[in-house]
């Protein structure tokens, strides 16, 4: 049921409760529950057809005593009194998962481990951790045919990331994963290729000087 993806942030969830934004099919906390990794486990789901389907999928699982389906936006659906040890936010891009941790985080009390899963541009997601207070304690990323998922856990902690950090990932640039690399390789591809249809047409020097910084990062 569960994908490889999915699977992995799995295996980074830690405590009793989960928190689950933007749950969707609850695939996730119904297999964290099952697996014994949690005790329990709470949706969020901001969008009433995802909504419908949480709620069935628990039912279905005769889960209902163990997962509690919420209907909200972001952190709202939570408050200080749950007692929450790890939060996921998975398959959603960087800026959405930045804007729900900044705006709502004071709804969670505790230190919950973060198990996040951008599917697009991590860096706004490493920015709010170290805004908040969070230290990057492990990344990685999967290679799916032509898609590749990042997974980024943090705990509480002080850290300060320069820009380089903050784009790649401090610890994908320690570990230097195949997927990684590959990854970066093809965003070099394709800035290339901008940079060249930009020069063809003589567009904008500042947008050309832009993405030449890019360039010189990837490289
Ligand atoms: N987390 C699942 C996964 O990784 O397979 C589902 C990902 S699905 C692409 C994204 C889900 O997030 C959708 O069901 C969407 O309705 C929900 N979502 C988007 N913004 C949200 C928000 N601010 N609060 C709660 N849920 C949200």
């Amino acid at each position: 049921m569960l994908d490889d993806r999915l699977k992995k942030v799995a295996s980074y969830i830690e405590g009793g409760t989960l928190l689950d934004i933007g749950s969707d099919h609850a695939y996730l906390p119904i297999y964290a529950v099952k697996n014994g990794i949690v005790q329990n486990a709470i949706c969020g789901e901001i969008v009433k057809g995802p909504y419908d389907s949480t709620v069935e999928n628990i039912l279905a699982h005769g889960l209902a005593d163990k997962i509690e389906a919420r209907f909200g936006s972001g952190l709202e659906v939570v408050s200080e009194d749950d007692d929450i040890d790890s939060i996921t936010i998975c398959g959603m891009g960087g800026p959405l998962i930045a804007d729900i941790l900044r705006g709502g985080f004071e709804n969670v009390s505790g230190m919950p481990r973060l198990v996040l899963q951008p599917n697009t541009y991590s860096y706004p997601v490493r920015r709010v951790l170290r805004d908040m207070g969070y230290a990057i304690t492990d990344e990685t990323v999967l290679r799916h045919g032509r898609h590749f998922y990042e997974i980024i856990v943090a705990e509480r902690g002080e850290a300060s990331y320069d820009e380089k950090a903050l784009m790649f990932g401090p610890v994908n640039l320690t570990k230097r994963e195949n997927a990684f690399i590959r990854k970066q390789e093809r965003e070099l591809e394709h800035q290339k290729r901008i940079l060249a249809n930009l020069e063809i047409n003589s567009a904008n020097q500042e947008k050309m000087n832009e993405i030449r910084e890019i360039i010189d990062l990837l490289e």
